[in-house]
Parts: structure tokens; C-alpha cells; sequence
């Protein structure tokens, strides 16, 4: 199988753009004990309702906390995420609310880390047999004609960057509050060892704002004539 990066296709003259946050959210983490870190970053599942949570306050800020906060945040909505999900500090739950403006193409993809589609696009490529397409409402508003109705795909972690693309130095993520200190490289392989499920989407597990599909999503894409992306091939090799 091969692999493949999304990303917003700039070439393609779409002049939209979204102004949005997801409704709940974990806090960042706060002088982890272990590194020492302060940081947020985060998957997203906009699936994923927390209504079921009693103290929904403690998920409507982005903040920092201490991390037995944290963990204890991530407790109560651990039992509420689909199979395979992962969390971080910063973690995101439920619909994007907020406001958009402009032409948007077939796939939108205003941040590498989201990806969102027209509605009349994921019918027929829910049709397909394609493994990993839930699409979400999003709460965002449109103050134009022709207003797009956007769904965002939620996209399961899965899979890992091989050791070959990472630098010498690279030391593995931190035991308690799992920040990994590596930057994103430049060049990207893909561990194919840690590619484990059936999925044609997904974002990677130690970098989760790289969205992966794979070459059968892309022919789907291509063929049904989606545009707003640009696909970029995500060489993949197995570790020993
Ligand atoms: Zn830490």
C-alpha cells in the first residue's frame, strides 16, 4: 500500500477560510514532573460528545494544569472515545463552532490538522468502500450566499514516523505526560511496522497534525473529482 500526505491545495484558487474552535477541549499540561514541560497540542475527535461528563466546565477553556488535573480530566471522557483513540493534553472534542467566509473547494483543509468536507462530497465517498470516513456537523457559520455546509472528518491516530527520518538525537516521549521533544522533519517516512488497522485515514500517532491517507483514498478522490487538497506521496519502509 502506499501512503500519502494531505494538505490544502493553495494552487487551486480557493479563497475560503474558517475561524474555528472545537467545543470542548483538555487542558494543556503544566510543568510536567518528569520533563518539565508546559504544552498543549492535541488529537481531535468532533465525534465525540461530552455532554455525558457532569462537570463539562472543566473542558470549555484552553489552560494549562497540573498534570494530576489532566489525568483526571482525561479519566472522565476516556470511556466516551471510539477504539483506537488516543489522548494529549489539548485533546478536542465536538463540533467546530465559529464562523467561515469564501469559496471553499470539494475538501477543505484549513489547518494541516483538520480536514473537512462539503456534505454532497462524503455522500458518495462514504459510498465507496473506504475504512475511517466519519463525518461530524460542525457549528460553523456562513454569512454569504451559496454557503457550504462542512462536515469535519474525524481522524483516528495510527501509525508512526520511522526511526530513519528522525534525527540521532531523537529521545523517546516522555513517560508521564507523553510530549515528544523532536520536531516535525522535513522529509517524512512512514513506519509501515506500526501501520496496524484497516483504515484509508488517519493522523499519526506521535505527530498528530500529520494527516495520512491512503492510495486508495486519493484514486477515490480523484476520480469522483474532489479538489481543495493536494495529496504528496509518504514514502513508507518497515522497522526492523
Ligand atoms: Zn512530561
Amino acid at each position: 500500500m502506499r501512503y500519502f500526505t494531505i494538505d490544502e491545495d493553495r494552487a487551486a484558487g480557493y479563497t475560503g477560510f474558517v475561524d474555528a474552535a472545537h467545543k470542548w477541549k483538555l487542558p494543556g499540561v503544566r510543568n510536567c514532573p518528569v520533563c518539565k514541560s508546559t504544552w498543549s497540542a492535541g488529537f481531535a475527535y468532533p465525534c465525540v460528545d461530552l455532554t455525558p461528563v457532569a462537570a463539562l466546565a472543566d473542558f470549555e477553556n484552553a489552560r494549562p494544569e497540573p498534570i494530576e488535573e489532566y489525568e483526571r480530566l482525561c479519566e472522565l471522557v476516556r470511556p466516551l472515545l471510539p477504539p483506537g483513540a488516543l489522548l494529549e493534553p489539548g485533546t478536542t472534542f465536538g463540533p467546530l463552532i465559529g464562523n467561515g467566509q469564501g469559496r471553499f473547494g470539494q475538501l477543505v483543509a484549513p489547518y494541516p490538522w483538520w480536514l473537512l468536507v462539503r456534505r454532497e462530497a462524503l455522500e458518495p465517498l462514504q459510498a465507496e468502500d473506504l475504512r475511517g470516513l466519519e463525518g461530524c456537523h460542525t457549528q460553523v457559520r456562513f454569512r454569504q450566499r451559496n454557503a457550504p455546509e462542512l462536515l469535519e472528518l474525524q481522524i483516528l491516530p495510527m501509525g508512526r514516523l520511522h526511526r530513519d527520518c528522525l534525527p540521532p538525537d531523537h529521545q523517546p516521549p516522555c513517560s508521564r505526560c507523553g510530549r515528544g521533544s523532536t520536531p516535525l522533519p522535513d522529509d517524512l517516512l512512514l513506519d509501515a511496522t506500526a501501520v496496524q488497522r484497516d483504515l484509508d485515514l488517519f493522523r499519526l500517532e506521535d505527530f498528530s497534525g500529520v494527516i495520512v491517507c491512503t492510495e486508495r483514498f486519493v484514486d477515490t478522490c480523484q476520480r469522483l473529482g474532489l479538489d481543495g487538497v493536494a495529496f504528496k506521496p509518504l514514502p513508507s519502509k518497515k522497522s526492523r
